[in-house]
Formats: C-alpha cells, structure tokens, sequence
C-alpha cells in the first residue's frame, strides 16, 4: 500500500473490498443443456430418446420477477458457466465483506460507548438514560 489510509480500516475489510474492486465479466443465472425433438415427419427423435437433437444450452437468468432466456452455442455455453462460477465467488466475497463491516461497526459501537462514558463522567448523565439503569439502584 502506497497511499497511507486516513481511516483505520479493518485488514479483513481492506483485503475482502480489494477483491472486489476486480471485478470480471459474470452473470447470475444459470446454464441448462437440453436434447430436443424436432418436427419433421419420419425422424427417428420422435419416437427414441437417443435420436433427439443437440445438445441445446440455454442460459437463464431472473430479471425482476421475469424469467429471460437465450440461447447459446457450446462454446458460450462454456464462458457463461466459468461467468456464473465467478459471479458465485464475488457474492460470497460481498457477504464476508459485510459481514467483516457489521463486525467493525460493533466495534465502533463499543468505541463510541466507551467514549460516551468518558464523556458523563465529566459532565451530567443523559436523562433518557436513567431508567434503563435499574439495577444500580436497588440498594
Ligand atoms: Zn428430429
């Protein structure tokens, strides 16, 4: 790291979001391969399995409560799944970097408690506070 941060960011936080920072192509969805029948009188696929036509892929995706489908060749079919693999990994490194910020802003929360009690011992106790302190004042 060249450039100092100005902020105490978290390694995990920092290491998590500069795996995210590169990005690649990916998509969600997924990749279906289908054998098909075909409509032409006399062929073979209408009546066995094993004569059916392809095999056909299809990427699939959920676009707003919609379904979108296209087709693709076998060697897109071959990139749209590496696509989807890679797209798997950037969500799971998304969840983990949320999971690293939550884990760090409980940490702030402790800070500024901390700090919050620094401060009452100087000055007057919040009055909102009072009756959430229950217990120290059963004596
Ligand atoms: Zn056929």
């Amino acid at each position: 790291m060249a450039v100092p941060s100005p902020r105490n960011i978290p390694p995990a936080v920092r290491q998590l979001a500069a795996e995210i920072a590169e990005a690649q192509p990916m998509r969600r969805g997924s990749v279906s391969e289908r054998m098909v029948k075909c409509s032409k009188p006399g062929c073979p696929c209408a009546d066995d399995p094993k004569a059916r036509h392809g095999p056909y892929f299809s990427f699939t995706q959920a676009v707003g409560g919609k379904t979108r489908s296209r087709f693709l060749t076998v060697e897109q079919a071959a990139v749209v799944q590496q696509q989807i693999e890679a797209g798997r990994k950037f969500r799971g490194r998304v969840d983990a970097l949320w999971e690293a910020c939550e884990e760090w802003a409980d940490r702030q929360l402790e800070t500024d408690a901390a700090s919050a009690a620094e401060a009452r011992k100087g000055g007057s106790p919040p009055v909102s506070k009072r009756k959430s302190l229950g217990k120290s004042r059963s004596s």
